[in-house]
């Protein structure tokens, strides 16, 4: 497919900070399972934004749902009770372990909410002088000081000395290693359920069962961040349930707005009670239209049975990934769990000239941590979508070799 020049390139390049570096492409344009570009060149969408256009593009329930809401209020600010966040807190709440819910506008601030909420929890209303978090290498939370503090990569932490104290990390899926790591200043375990950024590596079995455990007997606050992997994505409406564990608290982002920033933190009764009035806010957080996005995502999840297809369809993607990985030496085996996978390639190919080769063939996918094509279709994706993107990977495989 041709990749023209397009009139924003120059523009972004001028007038942008340095920290993106685009593929040369504009789209202006979505629908269902595929992205047009300015010129109306179409492209097969297996990134949706990085797992965040959790039902397509431009569905028709979303469209109805924030055209209604920008006419009748688009944003009140916490000192209000707004009906859609209401409304969403319900629907996420009855979904999961959560009593609670607080509404944050992004995944790095939903895991700032969960940190100073175990703080606060052990500091106030325990009233012990614990603040350390124990946290898994390889993982990701986010750009913010805490986030990247939290975040197991020294590469998210480079220039950024000194960060913000009070986090350790251990190796991912190694309980005695957290085991290993507590002391009596610890005030929480975050991990992952399934890390994205880090490389699509899923938990094995047992791994969270025992954090659990771990954290039950230490009497110390269990966090997951489904950022990623939460809404569906992985054939759960939660990462953590296929393994029928519970968190004390959770966060969520990316898929749960479908494409409209929103962040949440859900919690039990017991580990919310440190956040009493003025303790923690956002002014934009869980305003109505973010709300009124999160409310249809799960609502279009619930009525087309995505948690359900998020599962076959991965194991259908699964399947034909086995015959790509056979015919070709760039992919060496595969990762994840329902619509969140990795294609494992050998770390010496150059993976971003895969992901330009695939462009190339008109198919959208990404990289994730050092040795993954990251592919997280739309939960709406259908057999032949999987047809499609498997023919054009496979052609752009062929392409390269
Ligand atoms: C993307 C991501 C974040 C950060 O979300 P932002 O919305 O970019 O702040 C945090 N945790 C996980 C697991 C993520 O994948």
């Amino acid at each position: 497919m041709k990749q023209s020049a397009n009139p924003w390139a120059s523009r972004l390049e001028a007038s942008f900070t340095g920290n993106y570096r685009p593929a040369p492409l504009a789209f202006t344009r979505g629908e269902g399972m595929y992205l047009y570009t300015h010129d109306g060149d179409r492209y097969l969408d297996f990134a949706a934004g990085i797992a965040v256009n959790s039902i397509g593009h431009n569905h028709p329930d979303m469209t109805r749902a924030l055209s209604d809401q920008a006419r009748q209020l688009l944003h009140v600010s916490n000192l209000f009770i707004n009906p859609p966040a209401v409304e969403l807190a319900e629907l996420l709440t009855e979904r999961c372990f959560a009593d609670q819910v607080y509404f944050a506008n992004s995944g790095a601030e939903a895991n700032e909410a969960a940190l100073k909420m175990a703080r606060r929890y052990m500091q106030v209303i325990r009233g012990e002088n614990r603040f350390e978090f124990i946290c898994a290498l390889k993982s990701f939370h986010g750009r913010t000081w805490a986030a990247i503090s939290a975040t197991g990569q020294a590469k998210y932490h480079e220039g950024f000395q000194p960060l913000v104290p009070g986090f350790k990390h251990v190796p991912y899926n190694d309980a005695d290693a957290i085991r290993e790591a507590i002391t009596p200043q610890t005030c929480a375990v975050l991990v992952e359920p399934l890390q994205g950024e880090g490389g699509v590596i899923e938990a094995k079995p047992g791994y969270l069962a025992e954090l659990r455990q771990i954290c039950d007997e230490e009497g110390i606050l269990l966090i997951f961040d489904e950022v990623q992997s939460g809404v569906a994505r992985t054939g759960h409406w939660f990462a953590h349930q296929y393994d029928g564990v519970q968190p004390d608290i959770m966060a969520l982002a990316k898929g749960l707005g479908g494409g409209v920033p929103i962040g949440a933190t859900l919690c039990t009764k017991e580990a919310g009670r440190g956040f009493v009035p003025g303790v923690h806010a956002s002014t934009f957080g869980g305003n109505p239209l973010a709300c009124r996005a999160g409310k249809t995502v799960i609502e279009v999840i619930e009525k087309e049975g995505l948690v359900e297809r998020a599962k076959l369809m991965g194991e259908s993607l699964s399947e034909r990934f086995e015959s790509l990985i056979a015919k070709h030496d760039m992919l060496i085996g595969q990762r994840g769990r329902g619509l969140l996978r990795g294609l494992v390639t050998p770390e010496s190919v150059d993976r971003s000239q895969i992901v330009a080769a695939a462009r190339a063939e008109g198919l959208l996918i990404t990289t994730a941590g050092a040795d993954v094509l990251r592919v997280c279709p739309p939960l709406i994706v259908g057999e032949g979508h999987l047809d499609e993107a498997t023919e054009r990977l496979d052609r752009a495989l062929c392409s390269l070799s």
